[in-house]
């Protein structure tokens, strides 16, 4: 038997909890894992506390990343013993994911884990922090580099937002950290931003254009904050949009896009070819550093994480949560 979360939505009602699963019980797949950590992302605080539809069938395994070891194996690529790393492709929503000691899983969903990082790093990284480098490089693809201006974060302290600032720092750019906790300011100017933006000036409904500030932007948050960056970025800027933590809608005008030829690009971990996964990890080895990872980390244990999961979407928690499923 294992220690799993488990999400069950059924007569009694939707509910998480911590359970023994037996093997047997695990879905198809050709590659099976022991898990040694997952993280805690804003989509598995969704599906633990059913604030949002990410689980598409019950009972569920949350957890959208995992990394661990190769237990059995009958994909080519991988054999036992082998470390390995996943995020996404509907694990944790559709197939059983990583908040559990074990898990069977497609073996063509899998990485091998970057010799740089143990399974803990890669998990303190995590979906955020891969979806972070993702966007870092669709600035770098659309041209914008450290000479071209200020880049701003946005949701600057959440997971997306802590590690998209320590790589834009490490790579030379001049970050600026749009926050909702002023009292984090130091932790944000320890990561390597060098202005703090406060996020009300940011969250309510504006100008279709403004004074131009950023060359380029990394937004978590969507909605009115996503408008607003459109409405405020340089001739030529980019803005690679990955998150929704303010809202879905996206209230803007074209202005921007026609006035000031902006780029608005789009960012989706989930379904990322491997190559490009395998791009983004390569580079998170070179350009993270591992001592602002370490800062932005807390760990957890697998009986906490319904209870973080609450602390996570009341915006409570700083930086990434690792999950010892152990
Ligand atoms: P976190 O909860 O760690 O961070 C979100 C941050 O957004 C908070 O820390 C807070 O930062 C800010 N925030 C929260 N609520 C609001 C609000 N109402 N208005 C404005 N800002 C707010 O989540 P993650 O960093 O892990 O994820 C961020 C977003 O990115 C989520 O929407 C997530 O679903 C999405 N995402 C998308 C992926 C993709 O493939 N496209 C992959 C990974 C994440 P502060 O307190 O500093 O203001």
């Amino acid at each position: 038997m294992f220690n799993a979360i488990q999400i069950h939505n059924d007569e009694a009602g939707y509910r998480s909890e911590l359970t023994q699963l037996d093997p047997v019980q695990l879905p198809e797949g050709d590659v099976q894992v022991a898990v040694a950590y997952s993280g805690l992302n804003y989509k598995d605080a969704l599906a633990i506390t059913g604030k949002g539809k990410i689980a598409r069938r019950f009972p569920m395994v949350p957890g959208i990343d995992l990394a661990g070891t190769v237990t059995a194996s009958s994909h080519a690529e991988f054999a036992v013993g082998d470390q390995v790393l996943l995020n996404g492709w509907g694990v944790g929503e559709s197939h059983w994911g990583g908040l559990a000691q074990q898990a069977r899983l497609k073996g063509d969903w899998l990485i091998p884990l970057p010799e740089t990082f143990t399974a803990r790093q890669a998990m303190a990284i995590g979906t955020a922090g891969y979806t972070a480098m993702l966007c870092v490089m669709a600035l770098e693809k659309h041209g914008i580099r450290p000479d071209s201006g200020p880049v701003l974060v946005t949701g600057a302290g959440g997971g997306v937002g802590s590690v998209a600032i320590a790589l834009l720092a490490e790579l030379g750019y001049e970050v600026h950290a749009a926050t909702g906790r002023p009292q984090e300011a130091d932790y944000l100017l320890g990561l390597g931003a060098k202005e703090i933006v406060t996020r009300e000036s940011l969250s309510q409904p504006g100008a279709p254009l403004a004074k131009a500030r950023w060359a380029g932007a990394v937004d978590s948050v969507g909605s009115h904050t996503l408008a607003n960056v459109c409405a405020a970025l340089h001739y030529n800027g980019v803005v690679a949009a990955c998150g929704l933590a303010q809202g879905m809608d996206f209230p803007a005008s074209v202005a921007p896009f026609i006035l000031r030829g902006i780029t608005l690009v789009g960012i989706d971990s989930v379904m990322r070819p491997k190559d490009e996964r395998l791009a983004a990890w390569a580079r998170l080895a070179e350009d993270l550093s591992l001592a602002k990872l370490d800062a932005m980390t807390q760990e957890i244990a697998l009986a906490e994480a319904i209870q973080a999961a609450s602390q996570l979407l009341a915006g409570q928690i700083r930086g990434r949560l690792v999950v010892d499923v152990n």
